[in-house]
């Protein structure tokens, strides 16, 4: 499940952060819970709302790491409404939350 360009360093912190969600930490965006489970065994589909993301504290568009310094767990949602600051991310309409 590798995605080609973000590389293994990239690729071991997410899974880092991934267990550490999956062990209770919430999201640092928005202090609620991730549920981590995939999409068939009740999860939330990849790229939802509520799914698992990784976001960087300083976005890489900005010169941030791929460290896990830089890394935390949050919500899809909360990280798309974010943004990284240049964004024309409108596929999120903030509603409903
Ligand atoms: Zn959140």
């Amino acid at each position: 499940m590798a995605k080609p360009g973000l590389g293994a360093r990239h690729q071991a912190i997410a899974a880092i952060i991934r267990k550490r969600a999956a062990a209770g930490e919430p999201c640092h965006l928005c202090g609620q819970p991730i549920d981590t489970r995939p999409p068939e065994q009740g999860g939330p589909a990849p790229r939802t709302r509520w799914s698992f993301s990784l976001d960087h504290i300083t976005p890489r568009s900005k010169g941030g790491q791929s460290t896990l310094a830089n890394a935390r767990p949050s919500h899809y949602g909360c990280n798309s409404r974010r943004g990284n600051g240049s964004s024309n991310r409108k596929t999120w309409r903030p509603r409903r939350w």
